[in-house]
């Protein structure tokens, strides 16, 4: 989709909302936070400063957490049927795409991602996925179930499940998809009846902040949806703590998610955990080549490779190895970089300063280790945090970029001579949220799949998420499923009432 060029109002508009300082969103309003901190908001693309937000203290966190929970209890939201839970994301649904122009550009001034990227996953599927959710809030169900308690004798009982709402949902969200993921986490538990305290990166906290204003144009009740800004350390770590929590919703690293794990079972606090990958992209020896050089790179290229499912790893079979490297290689020397508002753009920037400095850091380190260098490998542009898409082949199994989730646009190709091999290579790394396999052998398809550790495979495509389609990780990539019905579910406690009758 190409985007049309921003109006000058609209321009005016975001140039508003983004250049001022904001407070935090409790109890339905904007609020300063208590120590008076603030953290910049960095624009990527030319790393100057657009705006501030707070660097809120546990204080601030446990003000959020108490507005939920009054929210919670109250009437105004408790007293709600699920049909009029559905109404109102129905609701924000519509605010949020007739806002499109504005949360786009937020996104791509906050993140430095493409546009068009912004509005058609942030914004459109973001959009697309409170509807989906609104419409399980009428949806939930138990069952009823035959008991054969045998005591006292004759006695007769009556047995069924009901869901409930978890309570108060604590969300700490990434920098990557700040709008969408945060999606992710607010609408299931809204549907589910649950309120909510949303911590976004300090990174991009713009669009989680004018999310919470639109949730109350929608018609929400005050305190259903709470935005404490701050970094991880403070805010997040105060969050992930917290006793008033009935469940901690996270997407990020994989050692913050252990951390965040720690926690939540400390304090029994139900969690879902959304973590990093390393995800191989295999290669069988009777893949179409141009088909497999186009997916790859957009497995990789995507985002700037700032996407958990990135296909870091490219496994080959041997017989197509040379080939696939210089297809791979032509795609993405001819990818255009620019700004995330030039709509011929193919890559943006990096989200900040410091994360460029850790992906050099590893194209650095490759190139120390001996790795070749097929494509990329420098600096793009003058100022501004791009990055070039970069291929490395002659890699071992050992090296940091093989082994480590780069979460740049970084990939290695690595050849296999047999399909065992391959499953051996895709299996090596501690992470496994996804894998995609490119054949048009149906059998060897099958038989493969089952043998992959990752939470979702694709076939002939990568990267590609619905909305009912349940996603996440297994091993060091987390637990439990965003997306689907059992997000939903996920954000409710299953209760078993046995009634004798
Ligand atoms: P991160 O783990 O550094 O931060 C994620 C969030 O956690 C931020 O809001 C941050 O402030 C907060 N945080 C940091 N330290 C914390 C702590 N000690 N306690 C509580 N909160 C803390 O990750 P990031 O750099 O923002 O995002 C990139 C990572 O996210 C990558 O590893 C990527 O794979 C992962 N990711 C996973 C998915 C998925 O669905 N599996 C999706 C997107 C991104």
């Amino acid at each position: 989709m190409k985007p049309r060029e921003l109006s000058l109002a609209e321009l005016a508009r975001v140039g508003f909302l983004s250049r001022r300082r904001h407070g935090n969103f409790v109890d339905g309003r904007e609020v300063e936070p208590a120590d008076g901190a603030y953290l910049p908001v960095v624009d990527p693309a030319t790393e100057m400063v657009i705006a501030e937000a707070p660097d809120s203290s546990a204080g601030d966190v446990a003000r959020a957490v108490t507005s939920a929970q009054r929210a919670f209890e109250g009437a105004a939201w408790s007293g709600l049927r699920p049909a009029d839970r559905e109404r109102l994301l129905v609701r924000l649904s519509m605010l949020i795409e007739e806002h499109t122009d504005e949360l786009s550009a937020l996104e791509t001034l906050q993140s430095g991602k493409l546009n068009a990227l912004a509005r058609a996953i942030d914004v459109g599927s973001g959009a697309e996925f409170v509807r989906y959710m609104a419409g399980w809030a009428t949806k939930l169900e138990g069952q009823t179930l035959q008991p054969s308690i045998g005591v006292p004798p004759g006695a007769r009982y009556f047995t069924y499940t009901q869901r409930e709402p978890v309570g108060v949902v604590g969300a700490i969200v990434p920098w990557n998809f700040p709008l969408a993921i945060a999606l992710w986490k607010v609408a299931p538990a809204l549907a589910a009846g649950c309120t909510v305290v949303l911590k976004p990166s300090e990174e991009t906290p713009l669009t989680a902040l004018r999310l919470a204003e639109l949730v109350i144009e929608a018609g929400f009740p005050a305190g259903v949806l709470n935005v404490v800004c701050g970094r991880g350390v403070g805010a997040g770590a105060a969050l992930a703590q917290h006793a008033g929590l009935g469940k901690i919703s996270f997407t990020g690293s994989t050692p913050v998610g252990r951390a965040i794990g720690h926690a939540a079972v400390e304090r029994m606090t139900r969690f879902t955990l959304e973590l990093g990958g390393k995800s191989p992209l295999i290669v069988l020896p009777d893949a179409d080549v141009e088909q497999v050089a186009q997916g790859a790179a957009m497995g990789i290229f995507f985002h700037q490779g700032q996407v958990c499912t990135a296909s870091s790893r490219v496994l080959v079979h041997r017989s197509l190895l040379q080939r696939v490297c210089d297809g791979l290689a032509r795609v993405a020397a001819g990818m255009r970089i620019g700004s995330g508002f030039d709509p011929q753009a193919q890559l943006g920037p990096l989200v900040s300063k410091r994360h460029f400095d850790r992906v050099m850091g590893y194209i650095e380190g490759a190139k120390a280790d001996g790795a070749t260098l097929l494509t990329g490998g420098a600096r793009a542009l003058e100022g501004g945090c791009f990055v070039q898409p970069t291929v490395f082949a002659d890699v071992r199994a050992d090296m940091p970029v093989v082994r480590e989730e780069v979460f740049g646009p970084v990939a290695v190709v690595m050849p296999f001579d047999d399909v065992d091999e391959a499953v051996r290579l895709a299996n090596d790394t501690p992470y496994g949220l996804s894998a995609s396999v490119w054949s048009r052998d149906l059998s060897a398809v099958h038989r493969i799949v089952p043998r992959l550790k990752a939470g979702t495979v694709w076939v002939n495509t990568h990267n590609m998420l619905d909305n009912n389609l349940p996603f996440g990780g297994v091993k060091g990539s987390g637990m439990g499923r965003d997306l689907g019905r059992t997000a939903v579910e996920s954000c409710t406690e299953l209760k078993s009432v046995c009634m004798a009758v």
